[in-house]
């Protein structure tokens, strides 16, 4: 079995989720007492929150180029950031490392293309929701093409992953609103909503709503499995 490595910390309530959905995916695949190889190295949000607040991306990356060096001479095979957001820094990143990147929307763009959806809704942080380096990717090299909240309820949605979800903090308001926006986004011709942050499926499940969810922390987790049971499976 080859060895994982993981990023996280960003939050930690999503990594649990990250390091849960990996073992059971390796249980379910292997049987008994099996479980993953995984190096870990987990970050202070708090220390990343500020930089991201200061628009300071560049010093992001130079730290978590420094961990992911760290993770790649503990004997990592391959690697996973476990946030969407921070996948910003994922093409710096890739060229100070020689292991592969698992990127979390190349796992949810596959994910998408397996059940023939050409339009997908997309929730996350604001940056992810709002700069290039997720949609662009997914049109791109995808060609997917995605639909977002409008700034209000784009804004809410932000501002639950850090003030709630992040703090572990599950608020029924909270998901009945993010429900009304994920319907709002099928009314606008989504077939699907991507959950583009790590934390959503910890507010919102597949029994909510009848729309088709992508859960990306449990498809990020899934291709991990795969590809580290590939040459024993
Ligand atoms: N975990 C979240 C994500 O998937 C948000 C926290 C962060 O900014 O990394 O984007």
């Amino acid at each position: 079995m080859k060895t994982i490595g993981l990023i996280g910390g960003m939050s930690w309530e999503s990594t649990l989720s990250y390091y849960r959905a990996i073992n059971e995916g390796i249980k379910s695949k292997l049987g008994g007492l099996h479980s993953a190889k995984i190096i870990l190295y987990s970050v202070d949000f708090g220390e990343i929150e500020e930089l991201m607040k200061e628009n300071d991306w560049n010093q992001i990356a130079v730290q978590l180029t420094e961990a992911a060096k760290k993770i790649e001479s503990s004997g990592a095979d391959f690697l996973m950031i476990c946030t969407n957001t921070i996948h910003k820094i994922a093409p710096v990143l890739e060229e100070k490392i020689e292991i592969p990147l698992l990127h979390i929307a190349d796992a949810t763009a596959e994910k998408i293309k397996e059940k023939g959806y050409d339009k997908v809704g997309l929730l996350g942080t604001a940056p992810t929701m709002e700069m290039d380096f997720y949609k662009g990717r997914l049109l791109t090299k995808h060609k997917i093409d995605t639909v977002i909240p409008d700034k209000k309820d784009r804004e809410i949605i932000h501002k639950v992953i850090f003030d709630e979800l992040c703090l572990g903090k599950i608020e029924k308001a909270s998901r009945k609103k993010y429900i009304e926006i994920i319907e709002d986004l099928a009314a606008k011709g989504a077939k699907a909503v991507i959950l583009g942050c790590t934390e959503i499926a910890m507010l919102v499940s597949q029994e909510d709503t009848k729309i088709p969810l992508l859960d990306t922390t449990q498809i990020h987790a899934d291709m991990a499995v795969s590809k580290a049971i590939e040459a024993i499976s």
